[in-house]
């Protein structure tokens, strides 16, 4: 029995990885959702509005293939030629034209599209929610996984950021200093990112003939793309605000966001049907304190991560963990497929 710490992509992935090999395996998951970074919010009669994962390119095989298989269509993020750009609070947004760029693309449906289909071919009591672990003891061939309940296996898979399992989880014996060193010293991907959506019954920008992008120096909003759905048949305008707003309560922040937006769009931004964010900081499923500041992706890809480790029962996963692409889901896809590779390997021996 395998168990697999984390259903985000990466646990997931594997999860499905080992069904398909026949392997057995547990997902033991810390929140009472599935997805991880990965969360679509889903209104009626509204497009999907992305609180995490959105876009990926043709420079990540590895998801586009995963999709291919899955049966899940893409579509290109739309960008627009002009954009307002806004360089100084005293000043005027400006429209400014842009180099056209390799598309991007999103997943049709949302991003939790890839999730719902992979959760759909998996077993309902493979999955247990509301179990975050804090202690694993590895006794000869028996592992025991702490949580609220107590799994056992005879290998455990983390997929989960680094710096979570090294500040959250103690192992029994003790992981090697080096070990816990670089993961506490692992940056997690959009870890204190704060996202921000509106919701339209109308696209007012095409009506007024104005951008629907905005680059901004100033903030609380630097970047705001078009979100419509697959059709273009329902709107939304989603996007980044400055971290350092995460310190205001949400009314707050709110507030700030329509005063920029209505500066820049006019005052058809203000009817919006609803406002939605994430304050990823807050989420202590993915946030956590550093011993001192980090530099995006610093150690990501360590290949500390891609040994085996207690005899070759415990093995760390997860986006942060991949060679290429760390941080991405490109990463997490990656670091399932390897992961799955080094069990049917160890396996069969
Ligand atoms: C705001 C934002 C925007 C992003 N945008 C993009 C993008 O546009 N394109 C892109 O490619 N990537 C993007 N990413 C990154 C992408 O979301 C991640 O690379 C990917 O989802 C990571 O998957 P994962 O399974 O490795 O980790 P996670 O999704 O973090 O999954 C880890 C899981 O482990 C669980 N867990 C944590 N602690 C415990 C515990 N103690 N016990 C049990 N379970 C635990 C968590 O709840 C979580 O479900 C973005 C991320 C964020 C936050």
């Amino acid at each position: 029995m395998i168990i697999i710490v984390g259903a985000g992509l990466s646990g997931f992935l594997t999860a499905y990885l080992l069904q398909k090999e026949g392997i057995p395996f547990k997902i033991v998951e810390a929140r009472n959702r599935v997805g991880g970074r990965i969360n679509t919010i889903y209104r009626e009669n509204e497009a999907p509005i992305e609180m995490g994962a959105t876009w990926f390119n043709s420079q990540h095989p590895h998801l586009i293939a995963l999709l291919e298989e899955l049966g899940i269509e893409r579509f290109e993020q739309f960008m627009d030629s002009k954009v307002f750009y806004q360089t100084n609070p005293n000043l005027p947004a400006q429209i400014v034209e842009v180099p056209k760029n390799e598309p991007s693309y999103r997943i049709s449906g949302g991003t939790s599209t890839l999730i719902d289909t992979l959760l759909q071919k998996l077993k309902p009591e493979d999955i247990i929610l509301n179990q975050a672990v804090n202690h694993i003891t590895i006794n000869g061939k028996i592992i025991t996984i702490k949580a609220e309940k107590v799994f056992q296996a005879d290998m455990v898979v983390l997929a989960l950021p680094p710096k979570l399992w090294a500040n959250r989880i103690t192992f029994e014996p003790e992981i090697s200093k080096d070990l816990r060193e670089i993961a506490l010293h692992t940056h997690t991907w959009m870890e204190d990112s704060i996202k921000i959506a509106l919701t339209f019954a109308k696209p007012f920008w095409k009506e007024e003939n104005i951008p629907r992008t905005l680059f901004s120096n100033v903030g609380p909003v630097v970047e705001f793309y078009d979100q419509a759905d697959t059709k273009n048949s329902k709107y939304a305008l989603c996007g980044f605000i400055n971290s350092a707003f995460q310190k205001l309560s949400k009314a707050e922040r709110k507030q700030l966001v329509i005063n920029q937006l209505k500066n820049i769009f006019g005052s058809s931004v203000t009817e919006f049907s609803h406002y939605e964010e994430c304050v990823w900081s807050e989420d202590s499923e993915c946030f956590q304190d550093s011993v001192s500041p980090l530099y995006p992706h610093q150690n990501n890809g360590n290949p500390i991560f891609r040994d085996t480790y207690f005899d070759q029962r415990l093995i760390f996963s997860g986006s942060e963990t991949s060679s290429r692409f760390p941080g991405y889901m490109e990463g997490a896809v990656i670091s399932a497929k390897e992961t799955v590779r080094k069990i049917v390997e160890l396996q069969s021996k």
